[in-house]
């Protein structure tokens, strides 16, 4: 019985294993195989395209989609340049299909250009970064103020008001700061000599509120580096720098109006000196004024009298467009071989160039009206002179009645350097005068 009933059991299951295999139909696979697919739909740069294949396994034909290859920008041209205020625009064409398109190109940093303003007793110093294309600036406040001297000695001035700085008194200090008053006297003055011999400062700051500084004021104090004064100091005394020979560079502010002599002397080291002065008087025996100085800038509007005279080692004179006269005397006995005359320059004084024996060659600006008497005397190499506007001049001596055009010269001669510079050192005792073209009654 047992032997039975297993019998009807296995038939069962085989029973139910061929159903079951029966209903299922051959193959489906999972994944198709397909080895040769034929694109049927192209791909473009944007849209999708489509291939077919039949699949090895089952036969089934399959399709898919052959993904957009997207645009071929290989070639991009600048449209724009961008700068620190509009951004750029560059464009390129899709080689396969044609389209163009525009894409913009990042603002680039603003190009900035720095001004460092040192500090004063009463504000703070910067640099200040200002961009020379769009103006954006900002400033970058990085030196403080500066500590005024204490324990300085003084005397108060006639006036009962203000005071003199007399010496260093209590102060220790290697970076001397003229205070703006002491004791509540404002200081207009140093006293001659109050800082003579101290070779202990290296750096000296003078307000606008000091008027003058007194003979041998600080001769003598050869470690000094720097001298700051401020536009205000009206008057140097004599000698007021004698011999500080840790001096390289000194600028004289515009608001000088006397120089006394030699206030450089035996400053063997400063070798340029700006000039900023719009007048100031130096008399004829400030031969020393710059003595060893190389390198002149005159930044004012006249360059003054004698300035320059005898100083055996001025090689460069720098005048800037704001100057409009050379004085007397100016360059005479110098050694400068070149020089530019700026445009604007409208007279040069008597005996300018007296004797500058290596001057070459100089170009008269069309603006000048006036050349003094002895301007070029003696100057031997000279060879050229070019007028930059060769019409209009006459010359005259000073005891001739000054009649326009009644001594004409040549336009065409004097616009030939060579014979320009003969006729100008020759005619050394004449004033030469243009006429000044009156354009409304031309
Ligand atoms: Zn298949
Ligand atoms: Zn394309
Ligand atoms: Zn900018």
């Amino acid at each position: 019985m047992k032997r039975d009933l297993f019998f009807v059991f296995c038939v069962l299951a085989i029973a139910c294993f061929l159903l079951t295999a029966c209903n299922t139909k051959p193959d489906p696979c999972t994944t198709h195989t397909v080895e040769n697919w034929a694109t049927t739909t192209e791909a473009t740069c944007t849209e999708n395209g489509t291939e077919a294949g039949v699949c090895i396994v089952c036969n089934e034909r399959q399709e898919r989609p052959i993904t957009a290859h997207g645009h071929s920008f290989a070639i991009w041209t600048v449209t724009q340049e961008s700068t620190c205020a509009v951004k750029g625009s560059k464009k390129s064409t899709c080689t396969i299909c044609g389209e163009i398109t525009v894409q913009a190109i990042p603002m680039t940093d603003h190009p900035y250009v720095d001004t460092t303003v040192k500090p004063t007793i009463t504000e703070d110093g910067y640099i200040e970064h200002v961009c020379p294309v769009c103006q954006d600036s900002y400033r970058e406040y990085c030196f403080q103020k500066l500590q005024e001297s204490n324990g300085l000695s003084y005397m108060v001035n006639q006036d009962g008001i203000t005071c003199t700085v007399t010496g260093f008194g209590s102060c220790k200090d290697t970076d001397l700061v003229i205070p703006l008053d002491i004791d509540g006297h404002p200081v207009t003055k140093i006293r001659h000599s109050a800082f003579r011999n101290c070779t202990t400062i290296k750096t000296v700051f003078i307000h606008k509120n000091v008027e003058e500084i007194g003979a041998f004021a600080f001769s003598d104090c050869t470690n000094l580096k720097r001298v700051t004064l401020e536009n205000g100091v009206k008057c140097i005394r004599e000698q007021a720098f004698r011999a500080c020979t840790g001096l390289t560079e000194f600028t004289l502010p515009a608001s000088l109006t006397y120089i006394d002599n030699a206030i450089f002397l035996d400053c063997e080291n400063l070798k340029t000196v700006y000039y900023n002065s719009d007048f100031a008087a130096v008399p004829y025996f400030t031969q020393t004024f710059v003595m060893h100085v190389e390198t002149i800038v005159f930044g004012g509007t006249t360059v003054p009298d004698n300035i320059c005279t005898s100083s055996s080692d001025l090689k460069t004179v720098i005048i800037k467009d704001s100057v409009k006269c050379i004085g007397k005397y100016a360059f005479a006995n110098t050694d400068i071989e070149t020089i530019i005359l700026p445009d604007g320059l409208e007279s040069i004084g008597d005996y300018a160039f007296f004797y500058a024996q290596n001057l070459k060659s100089i170009t008269i600006p069309a603006s000048v009206t006036q050349i003094g008497v002895g301007a070029f005397k003696d100057c031997a190499a000279l060879q050229e002179i070019v007028f930059e506007d060769p019409d209009g001049w006459w010359q005259y001596t000073p005891e001739d009645a000054e009649i326009p055009g009644s001594a004409a010269i040549n336009a065409s001669f004097l616009s030939v350097p060579e014979k320009a510079a003969e006729l100008l050192v020759a005619n050394h005792t004449y004033y030469w005068k243009k006429e000044i073209k009156n354009e409304a009654t031309a």
